[in-house]
């Protein structure tokens, strides 16, 4: 029998250290479950598709704070920056520029994090760890926050384990101060908080879809 998401999110929280920030994944899941999170005192939810994100920011509370995850094309940034707090998946120098120059015309500064491929498959996106820029300079109206990552999608505990080490490693690399190191999943989050997660993502484990 499924739990409530109120359930759901207690039992996670009660499992989070307190310099764990829950982001709470609602990409495919309804605004009411996102009102019912957010009536527990959730406040981090993440999106990772412009048109999905743009209705439910519209109608939900204005305190939400929206984070993105997915891969964003260029042609939507200027859509989705008013709405978004944190954009997790930046993989390109051109999307980088990209909002930039957005948050410029808007004159925002926009936190973001760079994302990072380290997992085996080769289709997740994310700079490659010899690509990763470190020079932001060229980028004033971004505020790069940190770091985003994922493990390989394995049961082997040691690879997982080995892919959010290479992650925290490379935040420590990125001369920012307290970076926020987001790694971490529904099936993994245990694993990404003792190697360093200071943000776990969540999406199944909060919304019942398992
Ligand atoms: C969907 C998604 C999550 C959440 O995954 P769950 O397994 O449902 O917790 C986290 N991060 C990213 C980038 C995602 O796309």
């Amino acid at each position: 029998m499924y739990d409530s998401i109120a359930n759901n999110i207690n039992t996670v929280r009660s499992t989070l250290p307190a310099n764990v920030t829950l982001v709470c994944v609602s990409k495919y899941h309804s605004a009411e479950d996102i009102q019912t999170a957010y009536n527990c005192g959730e406040r981090d939810f993440a999106e990772s598709r412009a048109q999905e994100l743009l209705p439910k920011a519209l109608n939900l509370p204005a305190d939400i704070r929206w984070h993105f995850i997915g891969h964003l094309q260029t042609n939507k940034v200027r859509q989705i920056l008013p709405y978004v707090s944190l954009i997790q998946s930046v993989d390109s120098l051109r999307l980088l520029e990209a909002i930039n120059k957005e948050a410029q015309r808007i004159q925002r500064r926009v936190d973001i994090l760079l994302e990072v491929h380290v997992a085996a498959e080769q289709s997740k996106t994310g700079f490659d760890l010899n690509d990763l820029p470190n020079d932001f300079t060229a980028y004033p109206f971004v505020n790069v926050r940190g770091i985003m990552g994922m493990a390989t999608n394995t049961d082997n505990q040691d690879e997982i384990r080995r892919c959010f080490r290479l992650i925290a490693s490379v935040a420590q690399h990125l001369n920012i101060n307290n970076p926020i190191i987001s790694m971490g999943m529904s099936d993994d989050y245990q694993i990404a908080i003792s190697e360093g997660a200071t943000m776990v993502r969540l999406g199944s484990t909060i919304f019942n879809t398992k």
